[in-house]
């Protein structure tokens, strides 16, 4: 299955007028530009010639273009360098940041690891949006076996109604099982899904998998239109996608197994926004006994809110 997908790339490729331009790791350097025609290329296309100095990060398509390229890129077909780039290098230095991470991280705290081979007992489930660019992980410092966590567009948590989805069968575990002590939802600026529900039609189509998925932000988004009004679009979207994080937040009332654990004090419920605009973070907690968790009228009350910058 990998030559065509090779031979569609490389024929691509040659088929370009357009000069070619990439970085690349060979031997013990970092090259910055090659230029078609490029037989060095070919030769490395064939090859696995990742070098650990060159690893530290997952270079995206922009970061790797020279700065003064200018005119000279003109004409470059960018989604077939994305390509390119990640058939040469995403799996080369995946490995080696894997074998960093065994041989850095692993071997060193030996201990840890084999006891987390036995079992986990996480003290967060974390639900953070799919969005590459937040990841809780990186950014909050999580290390393994401390969050059990999901991933999905705008960090939604659907109720209970709506039946069974990845997400409340995720939270299902991690409360009664793993009886984590906290659920924290993160959103963040710029949320594409958040976006998606702001602009989304009343009557959306059944295979719309993403106006389906984000529809269960709807009451934040009437709450922020009905809060809202006066403000541009964008700054309506920032609005909802703080709204939403606290809907979800109610929303995780709705499952009793989730209230009666938070009325019992053996569970809390925290939302996290990450702006990664400004690299701020602001962190708060649903004050429980304040709140109004009525379906029709819900409200909601948040305290020890923290900012961090
Ligand atoms: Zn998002």
């Amino acid at each position: 299955m990998v030559w065509p997908i090779r031979s569609r790339i490389i024929s691509s490729v040659l088929r370009s007028k357009a000069p070619l331009v990439a970085s690349y790791v060979h031997g013990d350097s970092l090259v910055s530009s090659i230029t078609r025609p490029c037989p060095k290329f070919m030769n490395w296309v064939r090859k696995d010639g990742c070098h650990a100095s060159a690893a530290a990060s997952l270079p995206s398509f922009k970061e790797k273009q020279p700065e003064d390229i200018g005119n000279e890129n003109k004409g470059l077909d960018v989604g077939n360098m994305t390509e390119i780039d990640g058939y040469l290098n995403l799996f080369g230095l995946m490995k080696q940041r894997f074998l960093n991470f065994k041989n850095q991280k692993y071997m060193k705290e030996l201990d840890h690891y084999e006891s987390l081979a036995e079992a986990q007992y996480p003290k967060f489930m974390v639900i953070a949006c799919a969005d590459s660019r937040v990841c809780p992980s990186n950014i909050l410092g999580f290390q393994p076996g401390e969050v059990f966590m999901i991933r999905n567009i705008a960090n939604l948590v659907p109720m209970m109604k709506n039946g069974p989805s990845e997400c409340n069968a995720a939270l299902q575990f991690a409360v009664t099982t793993l009886q984590v002590e906290n659920i924290l939802v993160i959103g963040h600026s710029s949320c594409a899904g958040i976006e998606a529900l702001m602009k989304m039609q009343e009557d959306t189509e059944p295979r719309n998998y993403i106006h389906n998925w984000v529809a269960n932000g709807k009451v934040a988004k009437s709450k922020t239109k009905a809060a809202t009004s006066h403000l541009c679009f964008d700054q309506q979207c920032r609005f909802c996608e703080k709204e939403s994080i606290n809907q979800s937040l109610l929303n995780l009332l709705s499952y009793p197994w989730i209230k009666d654990r938070v009325r019992k004090d053996l569970l809390s419920i925290h939302g996290g926004y990450y702006d990664f605009s400004k690299c701020s973070f602001e962190k708060w907690t649903l004050d429980f006994k304040e709140c109004n968790v009525n379906e029709e009228r819900s409200s909601y009350v948040v305290k020890e809110k923290e900012f961090w910058c």
